[in-house]
């Protein structure tokens, strides 16, 4: 059985993983704190399985923020770049931070989550479903 393996890393090429598996429903958030976050209209995440994903490298770098109650962001403490959120309520998967993916992808986004609090300047002009919070 072929096993797919997709490589990243982050701005300051720190932090390289590698993920044996797939990678799930690429989700655009306009939430909030996805926008804080990356400095954007919205974040483009994936779930992926915890024990797909292997830090090769610059494991040290990845800092911890506590966002909400139950998600922590985890990104590059050298040069910032969002690697992964982990949800308390999903022990086994985290949300991988697509955009720092270095081997091609071949999947689209599939939706538009919290888009009723998506930032008033951002125009959404594709036709994916589009869900005020969550499905
Ligand atoms: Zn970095
Ligand atoms: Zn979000």
């Amino acid at each position: 059985m072929s096993e797919t393996i997709y490589r990243g890393s982050c701005l300051c090429q720190g932090i390289q993983y590698e993920i044996h598996g797939a990678i799930g429903d690429l989700v655009e958030c306009h939430c909030q704190r996805c926008r804080k976050a990356n400095g954007s209209a919205y974040a483009v995440n994936a779930p992926i399985r915890v024990a797909d994903f292997k830090i090769l490298q610059g494991e040290h770098l990845l800092k911890k923020y506590q966002s909400t109650a139950t998600t922590q962001r985890c990104f590059c403490s050298e040069c910032g770049s969002p690697i992964i959120s982990v949800k308390a309520e999903t022990p086994d998967l985290y949300r991988l931070r697509i955009g720092t993916l270095d081997t091609p992808l071949q999947q689209k986004p599939t939706m538009h989550i919290f888009a009723a609090s998506k930032a008033e300047w951002d125009d959404i002009c594709d036709a994916l479903p589009q869900y005020a919070e969550r499905p």
